[in-house]
């Protein structure tokens, strides 16, 4: 593998940021740093500041930055063929999608570009499999953003500018199975739901939920999503969340983490809920790059047993969490390596803090400090980032 070339380094931040807030719209609130190159675990800034990355692209490098074995395969691909269109066929994608199907014990794959395109793809499919238009999804949920994922994303302020979104989405609270026996009509098709919630502030159910969610859904005849978009590929310690809980859903979406930091989206489903011909289609789903970045990702976190490794070092994180002395903390909470720490005042200080000593973290819904290292996270960069996180 060629070594980073620092001789491209920009070293002008101010330029940076005058251009993108010239051009960029501006729909993010960036923190006061541009990410220039990074390995494994850190990340380097425009002046060569070293950050241990707890944000990791949210959740997406868990084989960490720049893994040689997804550089490798990108590099291999993009010398070989870069895009073609689904109308014929490529060995990588096929190569892919068997893998995929594989490690998640479904039956076939739909290959789109993000984690709400993979959502939509489930929606669609839930509604022209069940012939039944109405979805029940849960109170801070989080599903994307583009008009379907939108409509069964809960947060009042993503949505409400954007309505009419689509209709006889009922929302109910998350960790009942009852209220969501009471929510299913004869004319609901699906329900959707993450098996951990991330955006909402990483909320774990208690075991028996899903399980629960799986036996409403049976004797209904309603199917269940499960959004895997932020749990997948190691993140909780399991290839997939589902498995903590021993329950399969018939539609599973996937994104994040699957290509290895390359944009890539897609959903599983069982063998009798399948798109048929021209049912749905999308010019850049299952690209040779992605699909060869993916395979590279997932050779990855098999070689190295990753998903093992984030149970480990899960467990070593939270316990020396807990150690921290902080009368504002609440709670430790997470699997793998998807962590929260719930505070009863806002992150973003502590957020601050640690970027200027060396550590990137992340707030969801704005009490919560998510922690969601590459997997590759060494016990000595965790003790760091708890060190930061207990002087903050
Ligand atoms: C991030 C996320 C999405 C949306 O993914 P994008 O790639 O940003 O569109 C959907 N569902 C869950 C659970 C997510 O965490």
């Amino acid at each position: 593998m060629t070594e980073y070339n620092s001789s491209i380094l920009t070293t002008d931040y101010g330029l940076i940021v005058k251009k993108d807030t010239q051009y960029v719209m501006q729909t993010y609130t960036r923190q006061p740093i541009a990410l220039d190159h990074g390995s494994g675990s850190v990340v380097f800034d425009t002046n060569g500041k070293e950050y241990i990355d707890c944000v990791a692209g949210i959740a997406v490098n868990n084989v960490g930055h720049c893994h040689p074995r997804v550089v490798e395969a990108i590099k291999q691909q993009a010398e070989r063929l870069i895009h073609v269109s689904n109308l014929y066929y490529t060995e990588v994608q096929a190569n892919l999608a068997e893998q995929l199907v594989s490690l998640s014990g479904m039956s076939r794959v739909f290959f789109c570009n993000s984690g709400t395109e993979a959502v939509e793809a489930a929606m669609k499919l839930a509604r022209v499999n069940t012939k039944k238009k109405n979805f029940v999804a849960a109170d801070h949920s989080f599903h994307g953003r583009t008009m379907g994922a939108l409509s069964v994303t809960h947060k009042e302020i993503y949505r409400g500018p954007f309505e009419p979104l689509v209709k006889d989405v009922i929302f109910v609270p998350y960790n009942n199975a009852e209220a969501i026996a009471s929510a299913i009509t004869k004319d609901t098709a699906a329900v959707i739901l993450e098996p951990i919630q991330g955006e909402g502030g990483i909320n774990i159910p208690s075991d028996d939920y899903l399980k629960e969610v799986r036996e409403v859904c049976d004797d209904t005849g309603t199917l269940l999503i499960f959004d895997e978009v932020q749990t997948g590929f190691g993140r909780t310690g399991k290839w997939f969340c589902k498995g903590h809980f021993g329950v399969e859903p018939d539609i599973m979406t996937m994104a994040k983490a699957l290509g290895g930091g390359f944009p890539m989206g897609a959903i599983t489903a069982r063998d009798d809920v399948t798109f048929g011909k021209s049912e749905h289609a999308s010019t850049f789903g299952g690209n040779p790059l992605a699909c060869a970045a993916s395979l590279g990702a997932i050779e990855a976190i098999s070689e190295e047993k990753l998903v093992e490794r984030s149970n480990e070092m899960g467990n070593y994180f939270k316990a020396q969490l807990k150690n921290i002395k902080r009368d504002d903390m609440i709670e430790v909470r997470g699997k793998g390596l998807m962590i929260g720490v719930e505070l009863n005042t806002k992150c973003a200080d502590i957020v601050n803090y640690a970027r200027e000593h060396g550590v990137l973290l992340n707030c969801t819904s704005d009490f919560v400090i998510r922690i969601a290292p590459p997997l590759v996270i060494t016990k000595e960069q965790i003790d760091t980032v708890v060190n930061v996180i207990e002087q903050a």
